[in-house]
């Protein structure tokens, strides 16, 4: 099974892929996530996208196409594969295609999470994960169990995101409107689009996405 999540910053791709991966053994390949890895290694890859991550825009298609294709090389063929924060531009669609096609795989839904967006910046504006195994938190949605004690690890270290302020979140839901929000008329055309109401608490977003997947 390979599923896109697909929604405007906030709207909760990565806590729900996350627990897709615990329920059902899926792998998460999150272009934001790798983006932010080889930022912090430095890598030439990290070094071009840097600052175009800290302001809120897209970095290339090539860029992103080429993460995801040797990510997925990295898999097993039969290991089912979430995609969050990715296809994002239509380019980025068309490459997801052939990406697929030539692995053998194919896309089995395209999940939209339909989000207020006045919501959205009360998300960003309160997430942090834990800087040891990055599992993600809300200062008013998703605290931890314990206060300051990360819930998974017990790491007692947490971290805020450079482009998770007000303004950059504004850049990024322009750019996921003109951008991303097109793409989604290429899924329907095939059938593939399924929405959740992004705007329900975690859990329930969770059983809606799981009754999809189940159908
Ligand atoms: P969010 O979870 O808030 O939607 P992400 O972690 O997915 O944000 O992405 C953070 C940033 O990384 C984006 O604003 C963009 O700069 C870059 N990025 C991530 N995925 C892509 C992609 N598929 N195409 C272009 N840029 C991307
Ligand atoms: P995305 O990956 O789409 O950018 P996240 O999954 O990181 O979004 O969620 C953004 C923030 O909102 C996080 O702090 C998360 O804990 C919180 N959050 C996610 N889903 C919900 C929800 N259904 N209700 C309330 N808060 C949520
Ligand atoms: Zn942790």
């Amino acid at each position: 099974m390979n599923i896109i999540l697909l929604g405007p910053p906030g709207a909760g791709k990565g806590t729900q892929a996350s627990r897709l991966v615990d329920e059902r053994g899926m792998i998460q390949l999150s272009t934001g996530d790798m983006l932010r890895a080889a930022v912090k290694a430095g890598t030439p890859t990290g070094l071009k996208a840097k600052a175009v991550m800290e302001a809120g825009e897209l970095v290339s298609d090539e860029i992103v196409s080429g993460i995801i294709g040797e990510a997925l090389d990295d898999l097993k063929p039969e290991t089912g594969v979430i995609f969050d924060g990715y296809p994002r531009t239509a380019a980025q669609a068309a490459s997801l295609d052939v990406i697929l096609s030539d692995r053998k795989r194919t896309l089995d839904h395209v999940i939209e999470l339909e989000v207020d967006e006045d919501a959205l910046v009360e998300r960003i504006t309160g997430r942090f994960t834990c800087a040891k195994c990055n599992e993600g938190y809300h200062d008013k949605f998703k605290q931890p169990k314990a206060a300051g004690v990360c819930d998974v690890c017990g790491s007692a270290e947490f971290k805020r995101r450079p482009d998770d302020n007000e303004e950059t979140v504004r850049t990024r839901m322009t750019e996921y409107r003109a951008k991303t929000a097109p793409i989604l008329p290429i899924y329907e055309a095939r059938g593939l689009v399924r929405r959740v109401d992004g705007m329900a608490d975690i859990e329930h977003v969770t059983q809606a996405i799981e009754a999809i997947l189940d159908s």
